[in-house]
């Protein structure tokens, strides 16, 4: 069947689609019976455990302890146990190299034993530790391929849980990637060093605060995904999707996303069945989701979960990537992570929640109730204030994806700037106290608390919120909006973290040189602090409106860096002030470091060249055709008129003459540059950033512009308009 004939025969097929049919399998539980029943949860654990040696794993999971390696085969045998009644055959560990995927290496639980019989094989050593064959996973030259084996090991803090195929079970595991010298050779493990690092330097302002509890301060996390989904008969046809995950061309529709109504058509029964189902499969995994519809693209939804320590939302937001895609699947449909899946339609992000908190207080990131707690919150908030600014950079350093730049800068995501949306109330506290203006009184017996007298009362719920803001106060967390939708979270906690444990460092020592006196002298020393972090670093906290013209100017004008590509953000992470800052904090060294920014810059050329060799092909082998098969048939009636005495109209020939004309030569353009060889990473991210891309557009350009002019019913590619409305 020609191209244009599937595409028709695409739309038919999903005009006659009838209603949905129940899933067989889907039982009805109410989600409280169903939550966690996949996990080899604490409570599990205790049945399933010694109690010696589940109070040891409890205290580990607990503090961070090391696991005592003396338990670890009883821990094997019952994981073993739990997953074994639970029907699982096989155990995978599961971790995540640093390519942000995820990788799984399988075994049965089964293996021969000499009499030619099988017998059950699950040691301690095994499910701490794993060896797989790892050697084609990128490492940025930290591992010789000849000496490839990097050993995965447990994280103890996040919980095994069981895989469902309609084959089997699997028991997954969740590790962490290291390399023999000690080297992590995935994203996972720099997130646990950097909650360490944020541990060990608010514990500091915990205790100047009077908080001398030590208990341990996590990480939390909450994480919104924004997909698309797209019917997978118009999918097989986009060859763009495919391979690279968005559309190479594409005009845009007569109707944008203005039009929400559409998107309630035939659609809402499917998505909504996909996404009965999706919360299902989350909830067994033991993750807590909430989805609901995205009003803003046509095709564009939206889950959030609920918020869960750092680590482990890490694993989960990686099940709900995973979970997405095979769902959708099932209801014939494909989910696209893609940042940007069509030019000119709102893209997705991941809006990485972020807060920490511990056992005594809870939130440490929630204003609170009294003076004092309002001043431990102001502190923290100066460090996070500190922290953005100088470190601006590298928060866009560590979003920056060939895909993520389609979407920073765009009109609806966060621009490339980064600046901290503080919203009214906060912004004035901050302005009273660094222009002196006395605080608002409070009563005597508040004034005697450490930090009272300088603090005005605090907005409860600073209420009003900025969309476009990369990094907004929400009322009890930060909310890192510019992470891209197909971006793990791992790198946007790691640097978050780190950059805060850095500024509370920072902070700390200051305040610790003045704690010796009475407590007049911390109020006046916090008051000092508060004032000057906030005069130095202000210029970062801006409450505007982040897509206007005048944001840019503005911020040129304030020193923020402007970094809109990632051939310009991606070189920062290899910067002294980088490297120094996460070794100063051990949460990677030099090299490690140096390996993170060869791989996100390989992976980052490697995908633009994908994506420019595709362009070709397609202009080549689909578009092309198209355009002169219109050509001919236009020319053929020329001719017959000509013949019959009349004057043909020659115009729409012209057009598409020398559109199809302008598309042969822009991709002979494109051709060559691809052929041109760059020397080191760096000029290659260059070359892709400053010629390759805009090579790609202009052959774009004539290709959208024929679409709009060439017969419908000779139009190879599925539309905007029916990828985006057509349900
Ligand atoms: P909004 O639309 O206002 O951004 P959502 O409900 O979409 O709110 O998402 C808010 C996200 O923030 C949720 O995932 C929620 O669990 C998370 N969140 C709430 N409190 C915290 C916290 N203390 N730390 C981290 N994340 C949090
Ligand atoms: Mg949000």
């Amino acid at each position: 069947m020609s191209g244009n004939k599937s595409r028709l025969a695409a739309i038919a097929t999903i005009n006659n689609y009838g209603p949905i049919e129940k899933s067989s399998k889907f039982v009805e539980k109410p989600s409280g019976e169903l939550f966690g029943v996949n996990v080899f949860s604490p409570q599990e654990m205790k049945k399933f455990l010694p109690g010696k040696a589940f109070e040891s794993l409890k205290k580990t999971i607990e503090t961070g302890a090391h696991l005592d390696i003396n338990i670890a085969d009883s821990v094997a045998e019952a994981m073993q146990n739990w997953a074994q009644a639970k029907g699982a055959s096989h155990f995978a560990h599961v971790f995540y190299p640093l390519t942000g995927l995820t990788a799984e290496r399988h075994d049965s639980f089964l293996s021969p034993d000499k009499k030619g019989k099988a017998i059950l094989d699950f040691s301690g050593s095994a499910l701490i530790k794993g060896e797989p064959d790892a050697s084609s996973l990128p490492n940025g030259g930290l591992r010789q391929t000849f000496e490839a084996r990097g050993y995965t090991a447990w994280d103890v803090t996040s919980p095994a849980y069981i895989m469902e195929n309609p084959n089997g079970k699997t028991l997954c595991i969740p590790t962490v990637f290291m390399s023999y010298t000690g080297e992590a050779l995935d994203k996972k493990t720099p997130v646990l060093r950097a909650t360490q690092a944020l541990n060990r330097q608010a514990q500091r302002i915990l205790k100047l605060f009077g908080d001398h509890s030590e208990n341990m301060i996590s990480v939390t996390c909450g994480a919104e995904q924004e997909y698309f989904l797209v019917d997978n008969n118009f999918y097989n046809l986009r060859p763009d999707l495919v391979m690279t995950g968005r559309t190479l061309f594409g005009a845009p529709p007569p109707k944008g996303q203005e039009f929400g109504d559409h998107y309630f058509g035939a659609i809402k029964e499917r998505v909504l069945a996909f996404m009965f189902e999706v919360e299902r499969e989350l909830f067994k995994l033991g993750i807590p989701a909430k989805t609901r519809h995205n009003e803003v693209a046509p095709g564009q939804f939206e889950l959030a979960p609920v918020f869960e320590s750092a680590n482990i939302a890490t694993d989960h937001q990686q099940l709900v990537m995973v979970t997405l895609k095979k769902m959708a699947k099932k209801y014939g449909m494909k989910c696209l992570l893609h940042e940007k899946p069509f030019a000119g339609i709102n893209g997705s992000g991941k809006h990485v929640n972020y807060s920490f908190s511990n056992a005594n207080q809870g939130n440490l990131l929630d204003p609170g109730d009294t003076p004092q707690d309002n001043a431990q919150f102001l502190v923290f908030c100066a460090a996070i204030i500190q922290a953005v600014h100088k470190n601006a950079k590298l928060l866009r350093a560590i979003v920056a994806t060939a895909g993520n730049d389609h979407r920073l800068g765009g009109n609806e995501a966060p621009p490339a700037i980064m600046s901290i949306f503080l919203g009214e109330g906060l912004t004035r506290v901050f302005e009273q106290i660094s222009n002196g203006t006395p605080a608002t009184a409070v009563s005597p017996k508040e004034k005697l608390n450490i930090g009272v007298d300088v603090i005005p009362p605090l907005p409860k719920d600073s209420g009003d919120r900025n969309r476009t803001s990369p990094f907004a106060f929400t009322g009890n967390r930060f909310e890192f909006r510019a992470v891209g939708s197909d971006q793990a979270v791992a790198s946007a906690l790691t640097a978050i973290s780190t950059i805060i444990a850095d500024a509370i460092d920072d902070i700390a020592t200051r305040l610790e040189n003045v704690t010796s006196g009475a407590p007049e002298q911390f109020n006046s020393a916090v008051h000092e602090l508060l004032k000057s972090v906030y005069k130095k670093h202000k210029a970062v906290v801006f409450n505007g409106d982040g897509y206007s013209e005048q944001w840019q100017s503005e911020a040129e004008k304030r020193g923020l860096p402007n970094l809109r590509t990632s051939a310009e953000a991606l070189p920062v992470l290899i910067e002294k002030e980088t490297i120094d800052l996460y070794e100063r904090h051990k949460v990677l060294t030099p090299s490690e470091i140096r390996s993170r920014y060869e791989i996100h810059t390989e992976q980052y050329v490697k995908k633009i060249a994908v994506e420019a060799r595709l362009v070709v092909k397609m202009a080549d082998t689909i578009i092309a055709p198209s355009a002169v098969r219109y050509q001919s048939e236009l020319a053929d009636n020329c001719v017959k008129l000509a013949k019959a005495g009349m004057k043909p109209d020659t115009a729409a020939l012209e057009e598409v003459t020398e559109l199809t004309r302008g598309l042969k030569v822009s991709n002979t353009a494109l051709k060559a540059l691809i052929a041109r060889k760059q020397e080191d990473l760096k000029s290659q991210a260059e070359f892709c950033c400053h010629k390759i891309l805009p090579a790609m557009e202009a052959v774009r350009e004539y290709a959208d512009k024929l679409e709009a002019v060439v017969a419908d019913d000779l139009w190879a590619l599925p539309t905007y308009q029916e990828m985006l409305f057509v349900k």
